[in-house]
């Protein structure tokens, strides 16, 4: 099963498909992550990619597209994965279509987790991560069960992304906005675009989720 996780920044995709992988024994792929870990390496991608991350505009469809064609040639990625922040245009969407069909694979679903702006900055702003094993974590809604120390790894620190900040995410939800929205008909078009209502609480969500993954297996 392959399933495109669709929404706007902050909205706990990113949350979502790390809860769904082990259970539908899918992998995550976030183009978010990987352009982040390019960064952090100094690659040539990690160069260009930079500055444009951190004016919360989109990479350019080309690099993505590359990583993601790529990243799907290795083995672990068969049995399924979740795409999580991609596609993230039109173009990339169509590329996906053609890169699934070359390599003999399909989309089944891409799932909307649906928030409203409004609620999406304190989400953003207040969230950070385990240093260590990534487990995603919120100054308000989220927090470690003893203050300090990753409830799942035992690590003591922490890390918030640069592109976290009120300015920037007031940028990524107009690219979302322009640039992401329009995916929402294009995959309604080809019957396969579900929708869950963000907002809930997290379990919740991934209830929902699972009643949209369980119903097509
Ligand atoms: P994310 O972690 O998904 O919020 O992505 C962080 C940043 O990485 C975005 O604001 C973009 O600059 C870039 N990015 C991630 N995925 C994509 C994509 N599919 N297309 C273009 N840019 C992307």
């Amino acid at each position: 099963m392959n399933l495109v996780l669709l929404g706007p920044p902050g909205g706990g995709k990113g949350t979502q498909a790390k809860r769904l992988q082990d259970k539908y024994g899918l992998v995550q792929l976030s183009t978010g992550d990987m352009l982040r870990a390019a960064v952090a390496s100094g690659s040539e991608v990690g160069k260009r990619a930079k500055a444009v991350m951190d004016a919360g505009q989109l990479v350019s469809d080309e690099i993505v597209i590359a990583i993601i064609d790529e990243r799907l040639e290795q083995p672990d990625t068969k049995p399924g994965v979740i795409f999580d922040g991609f596609p993230r245009t039109v173009a990339q969407a169509e590329a996906l279509d053609a890169m699934m069909e070359r390599k003999g694979r399909r989309l089944d679903v891409a799932i909307e987790v649906r928030v409203p702006d409004a609620l999406l900055v304190e989400r953003i702003t207040g969230r950070y991560t385990c240093a260590k094993c990534g487990s995603g974590y919120h100054d308000s809604f989220q927090k470690p069960k003893v203050a300090g120390v990753c409830d799942k790894c035992g690590g003591s620190e922490f890390v918030r992304r640069a592109d976290d900040n009120a300015e920037t995410v007031t940028k990524r939800l107009g690219a979302y906005h322009a640039q992401t929205a329009p995916l929402l008909p294009y995959y309604d078009g080809k019957g396969k675009l579900h929708l869950v209502d963000g907002t809930q609480e997290i379990g919740k969500v991934t209830v929902d989720l699972e009643g949209i993954l369980d119903a097509l297996r």
